[in-house]
């Protein structure tokens, strides 16, 4: 069987790690803006553990919660007020934005070294180009790998990655990331053909897709490390009547039986996601207090 990824855990060290850097930062806290319009309820739930995390950190943490109607211009506004307060490092704008606005648009206009979700074409660009050490790199991708490093160590060179999923969210920064730890990367998506073949060959298979369960154990190589990125609420009768569970892109019982390792939904890669936006909130700020940006 294999070793189970506790991304609970990490995300606590993660946690620690920042509260503690918080503490070390003097005369300053760093500040968190979280935006979110609307009222989708999943959004909601995200926004306000984000928010909370960011109080047991030590942070300025400042809440937008704006009305479904309001305007682009009045929420662009609201960002051009952001980025110039100085008392706010990270900026986040909750997705998904309703459709009278231009997300594109709204990301675009958050200040590059605000950009704590790392969405900012400044950032993504410098992932790209493999500058991590000046980048934001999305929380998501950016916890999968501390997940990742937990088992294989930093340097993956040589290991076959293969991500199943091309969002900008997930999983192209992912393959970007593994890339520069020196993996051999391939990306896959729904156009790939003989997924489950390409699948077999990975040491390290991500699943980023959105699909409940659809990563099968005889996908996944001996040994190999699976990181299940997905969050997908299906029904679960044997629960009761309307009652549902959460599981990932991954059968998990199945792939467990053949992985060397593999993150478990929940409380794998979830965790993760808002450990490192706080970790990015708190590079921000030493950057911004012109101190060198903690490792
Ligand atoms: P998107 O819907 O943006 O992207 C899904 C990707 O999966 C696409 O590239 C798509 O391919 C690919 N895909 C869809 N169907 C198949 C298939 N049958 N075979 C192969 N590839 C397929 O999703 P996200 O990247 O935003 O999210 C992916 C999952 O991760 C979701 O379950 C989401 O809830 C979860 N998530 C979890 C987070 C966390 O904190 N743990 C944070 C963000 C996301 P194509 O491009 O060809 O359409």
């Amino acid at each position: 069987m294999a070793d189970v990824i506790d991304g609970k855990k990490v995300a606590e060290d993660v946690v620690g790690k920042v509260k503690a850097l918080t503490a070390a930062l003097a005369g300053t806290k760093p500040g968190l803006a979280v935006v979110i319009v609307g009222e989708d309820p999943a959004s909601q739930v995200y926004v306000a553990s984000k928010s909370r995390t960011a109080k047991e950190c030590g942070f300025h943490s400042v809440q937008h919660t704006l009305k479904a109607e309001t305007s682009e211009a009045e929420l662009l506004g609201i960002i051009a007020d952001l980025n110039a307060d100085s008392a706010i490092h990270g900026i986040l704008v909750q997705l998904p934005l309703p459709d009278h606005i231009d997300a594109g648009k709204v990301i675009q206009a958050i200040a590059p070294e605000k950009d704590v979700d790392g969405f900012h074409f400044i950032n993504v660009g410098k992932l790209g180009a493999g500058e991590l050490e000046t980048a934001f790199v999305p929380c998501t991708p950016a916890g999968s790998m501390l997940l990742i490093e937990r088992v294989r160590g930093k340097d993956l060179s040589g290991l076959n990655a293969v991500v199943v999923g091309r969002s900008n969210i997930v999983g192209k920064p992912m393959a970007n990331l593994l890339l520069a730890a020196n993996c051999t990367v391939t990306i896959a998506h729904s156009r790939t053909k003989d997924l489950p073949a390409l699948a077999r060959t990975a040491d390290i298979l991500v699943a980023a897709v959105g699909r409940p369960e659809m990563v099968k154990g005889d996908w996944v190589k001996p040994g190999a490390t699976v990181i299940d990125v997905g969050i997908n609420r299906i029904a679960a009768p044997e629960k009761g009547e309307g009652k549902t569970r959460l599981v990932g892109d991954v059968a998990y019982a199945e792939a467990a039986a053949v992985a060397g390792a593999i993150t478990p939904v929940p409380g794998g890669v979830g965790p993760m996601t808002i450990a490192m936006l706080m970790a990015n909130t708190v590079i921000s700020a030493y950057l911004a207090a012109g101190l060198d940006r903690p490792s």
